[in-house]
């Protein structure tokens, strides 16, 4: 049974803005403006199904905030997917922009449906649907979409030719996280995970904690969580087990993440990979870890599994996967919490390198990119973990001061506020 208060994205995002406002001591305008999103589209999207009959999907952008720049953030498409979701995550996004110092707004988009149960034919219709509905709303200047859930390269491909068509010339900044060949970043699909582990570093530097031999837990097995697992190892970290959404694979003396990913690419879950015995999500969350990466869904450590997490370091790979009452408890265990709107800023910050060499067409190497990105994250974790020792917050709180601070400087410059 849980005491969470509210599992509702949305408010939860709203409180830790308010919690930011009142501890920045802001004005109360400054709250109004920020407690949602300046705009969302809602669409409906017929699409043909392979068997002739016509399916029509929910769709939705939320423009958070713009007073820093273009509006960015990921699309995501799930079958639970809903409105208050996608609101969250594009105040999460603003947030997210902002601690990195990015000249972006927040963003984010999804589409309600089962990808597992969709042709790829399906899929591409669905995904052209979508751009062909919100074309008026995004483009290079105003909002720039990317993966997230259940979406990829190849559905980022299919958008930039649908906008392309429609404004009759080709628009790679649309999107990031595009294919290699038609602009993409190189490293921008191991940012996220990298972009994770460059925190994670950072925190066990302060907290004395060696990461070759400590023991890692991942949730979530898709483009975050698995190369996460992938680069810790690659640093010398056990990784004892990792879960996807139909199973896990446990092994006390570490897996070989290469063998579990090479498992799933065959049979779809990481779960009977060989060697490895079985563990639930919740088992995972709760192992004696070092490190615990959260890196699938909102609320998957909630109040009730709290008490019960061991790991010294939880680097949210994910986004919002910590319930607010889930957060005291860990706070008060004395549990380093790197959170979401830092660790998971990886993928965007390396979106923003993407979106960069697309407007100048001069392309990075990826040792340029990955360098950049170490130094953002670190100097970005640096300035979230000096305003957590200096005001005497959790490391959460200290990122939305530092993210609200600046976002409202820029809507004061700018004449929203006085
Ligand atoms: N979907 C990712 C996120 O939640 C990446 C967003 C982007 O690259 O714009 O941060």
């Amino acid at each position: 049974m849980s005491t969470e208060k509210t599992t509702n994205p949305f408010l939860i995002a709203q409180q830790q803005v308010r919690n930011a406002c009142d501890a920045l001591k802001l004005e109360p305008a400054a709250y109004e403006i920020l407690k949602q999103p300046l705009r969302v589209m809602e669409v409906a999207i017929p699409v043909t199904m392979d068997d002739g009959t016509v399916r029509v999907f929910p769709g939705w952008r939320s423009q958070h905030n713009d007073a820093i720049g273009p509006t960015k953030g990921g699309l995501r498409f799930h079958p639970d997917v809903y409105v208050d979701e996608v609101k969250a995550l594009s105040m999460w996004m603003t947030f997210k922009c902002a601690v990195l110092g990015l000249p972006y707004g927040g963003g984010k988009g999804a589409i309600k449906c089962n990808p597992k149960e969709l042709s790829q034919g399906e899929i591409e219709r669905l995904s052209r649907g979508w751009v062909d509905k919100m074309a008026q709303v995004i483009g290079p200047e105003k909002d720039v979409p990317a993966p997230d859930v259940y979406t990829n390269p190849q559905i980022m491909a299919w958008m930039v030719d649908e906008f392309s068509k429609i404004r009759q010339y080709n628009n790679f900044g649309l999107m990031t996280g595009k294919p290699l060949i038609i602009g993409g970043s190189a490293g921008r699909s191991t940012a996220t995970a990298r972009g994770c582990v460059f925190v994670i570093k950072e925190a066990a530097k302060k907290l004395g904690l060696q990461i070759k031999g400590a023991k890692v837990a991942v949730e979530g097995f898709g483009n975050a969580g698995s190369f996460a697992a992938q680069l810790m190892s690659e640093l010398g970290a056990v990784i004892v087990a990792v879960v996807d959404s139909k199973g896990g694979a446990y092994d006390p003396s570490g897996l070989d993440i290469k063998a579990v990913y090479a498992w799933k690419e065959k049979n779809g879950t990481v779960k009977g990979a060989p060697g490895t015995q079985d563990i639930s999500n919740e088992a995972l969350l709760t192992l004696d870890v070092d490190v615990l990466i959260p890196a699938a869904l909102e609320n998957q450590i909630t109040a009730a599994i709290a008490p019960n997490v061991k790991a010294k370091i939880v680097a949210e790979a994910a986004n919002g996967p910590t319930t607010p009452e889930a957060d005291e408890i860990l706070y008060k265990k004395g549990t380093f919490v790197i959170p979401d709107i830092l660790a998971s800023a990886g993928g965007v910050t390396v979106s923003y390198f993407e979106w960069v060499q697309n407007l100048e067409n001069f392309y990075w190497t990826e040792e340029e990119v990955n360098s950049r990105l170490e130094r953002m994250m670190v100097e970005s974790f640096n300035a979230v973990h000096e305003m957590h020792s200096k005001q005497k917050v959790n490391m959460r709180s200290a990122a939305f001061m530092v993210a609200v601070n600046r976002v409202v400087q820029a809507m004061r410059v700018r004449g929203w506020l006085h």
